[in-house]
């Protein structure tokens, strides 16, 4: 609502309301977005804290990061992505939760992105019971002394302005994986792209 009617206001009146006007009223639709981003996300977060931990069926990560890539189709075509990805296995996790791992890993691939397009590739490698998968990218990559801190709740590296984000996403993922029984964790070297690595138990 509030996004919706200061984009009005800016239409039907920006060039009669003085000089300063549209900027305002611009901060005012970028500060609505955030907020509608960061409500989305701590939806997101709480649905990882609040759901069962372990469901009874199984899940298809092949067909969940098919879901992930379209829901990211824009900012692939925006961006000249390319994503591969080795066969993925069945797991034991809630499908939008696979689903919203996807999403997040691959989003920050694409948004971290060095000046090259964006390469990013899925794996999945059976190990002790349980799945490790991995995104890999060819983005700007992080300090290692960032490696621990960067999947706290809100702690970014970067400004709003530089790459826009809620700090939330690497949060969302932690606690999605760590309730499913798995562990997150990231290689990377800056200007040398990242790995995000997590397990998740096997189905039967
Ligand atoms: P957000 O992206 O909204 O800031 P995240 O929790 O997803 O929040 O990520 C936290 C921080 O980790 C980001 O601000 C960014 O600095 C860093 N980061 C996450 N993914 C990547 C990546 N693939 N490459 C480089 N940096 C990353």
């Amino acid at each position: 609502m509030v996004s919706t009617y200061s984009e009005l206001l800016r239409k039907e009146f920006g060039s009669k309301l003085g000089p300063s006007a549209d900027e305002y009223i611009s901060y005012a639709v970028q500060g609505a977005r955030r907020m509608e981003q960061l409500l989305t996300d701590l939806r997101a977060y709480t649905l990882a804290s609040t759901s069962e931990p372990v469901p009874l069926g199984d899940v298809d990560a092949g067909a969940m990061l098919d879901k992930a890539v379209a829901n990211l189709d824009a900012a692939i075509k925006d961006s000249g992505a390319s994503i591969s990805r080795s066969d993925l296995p069945h797991v034991r996790l809630h499908e939008f939760q696979m689903e919203q791992l996807f999403q997040n890993l691959i989003g920050n691939a694409i948004r971290y992105r060095s000046k090259l397009p964006p390469q990013i590739h899925v794996a999945a490698l059976p190990q002790d019971g349980e799945w490790i998968f991995s995104v890999q990218d060819n983005g700007i990559g992080i300090d290692s002394q960032y490696k621990e801190q960067i999947f706290d709740l809100f702690k970014r590296l970067h400004s709003v302005a530089a790459y826009p984000g809620t700090g939330m996403g690497l949060g969302i993922c932690k606690r999605i994986v760590e309730r499913a029984g798995g562990r997150i964790w990231v290689e990377s070297e800056p200007g040398r792209g990242s790995t995000f690595f997590f397990t998740l138990p096997a189905t039967d």
